[in-house]
Formats: structure tokens, sequence, C-alpha cells
């Protein structure tokens, strides 16, 4: 089992880091290259809303990413100590957005792309997203 952990402030240039970073590990394995975009659009998803949901696009916050790689598996971590998810079930709904801009498919992406994934979150603690291919 190969690990790595990041943890970087809540900036937004940030989100570009996190992706790059758990594509570089991914390609340790044998995924192919849309297997890596999909790996790399749903980190991408799962740490901007850490940043602008969780803190609230507070820049100094700390955003927490633990990989693990190992035969033929990728785990994924994404973990922030935000504001935290008052209804997961309504959050997780495709369209559904707590933000009038926001399309709220950030979700629906991490689920399409990921085989395994779970959310779990305590409001005013923060919100830990677990995926895994
Ligand atoms: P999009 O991802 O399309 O820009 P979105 O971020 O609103 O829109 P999702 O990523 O599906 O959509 O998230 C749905 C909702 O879940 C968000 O609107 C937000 O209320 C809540 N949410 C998601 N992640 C977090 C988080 N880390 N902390 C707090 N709330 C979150
Ligand atoms: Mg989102």
């Amino acid at each position: 089992m190969n690990k790595a952990v990041l943890e970087f402030s809540s900036r937004p240039e940030n989100v570009a880091f996190a992706r790059v970073a758990v594509a570089a590990l991914a390609a340790q394995l044998d995924f192919t290259l849309s297997d890596l975009d999909e790996i790399k659009v749903a980190v991408s998803e799962a740490v901007t809303n850490a940043i602008i949901h969780g803190y609230e696009n507070q820049p100094d916050r700390i955003v927490r990413v633990e990989i693990k790689i190992a035969e033929e598996y990728i785990g994924i971590e994404v973990i922030d100590h935000g504001k935290g998810i008052k209804d997961i079930n309504k959050a997780l709904e495709p369209a559904y957005s707590t933000d009038p801009e926001r399309m709220g498919l950030g979700f629906a992406f991490m689920q399409s792309f990921m085989e395994k994934f779970e959310v779990s979150s305590i409001p005013g603690k923060g919100t830990r997203v677990k995926m895994g291919r």
C-alpha cells in the first residue's frame, strides 16, 4: 500500500495542486488517461466544495486529502473542518445546491466517476468525502 497526505490552504488555486498531485499518484496504477481525467474531476469537485461550502471561501483554513493506492485501486479522502452539511441526502440530489449561482452537480460527478463514494459530515465540525475506484 502506497500512501500520501496533502494539507493545503483553502485557496482556489490549490484545487489544481490537489488534482495534479492525486493524478501523479494514480498514474502509478494502470488507469487509462480517461480514467485519470475522471478521477481528477472528482478530486476537483470535492476540494472545491471544501473551500467554497465547508470554509465559505475563508482562505486560511486547511483542506486535507489522503490518498492510498494498492494493487489496482485508489482511495481518496477529502476532509475539511468547516461548517458541515445538515442534510446529506438532500445535498447529494443532482441539481441541488445551497448556492443559487451553482449547478449542484459536484456530488453527481463524484458519484458517477468513482465506484466507491461516501460522505460523512457533522454540522459545525466538518465533512469527509471518501471515494475510490
Ligand atoms: P457545483 O458543484 O455544481 O458547483 P454545488 O457545489 O452546490 O454546485 P454539489 O457539489 O453537488 O453542488 O454540493 C451540493 C451541496 O452540498 C452544496 O450546495 C453545499 O450546500 C453542500 N456541500 C457540499 N460539500 C460541502 C462541504 N464540504 N461542506 C459543506 N457543505 C457542502
Ligand atoms: Mg460542488
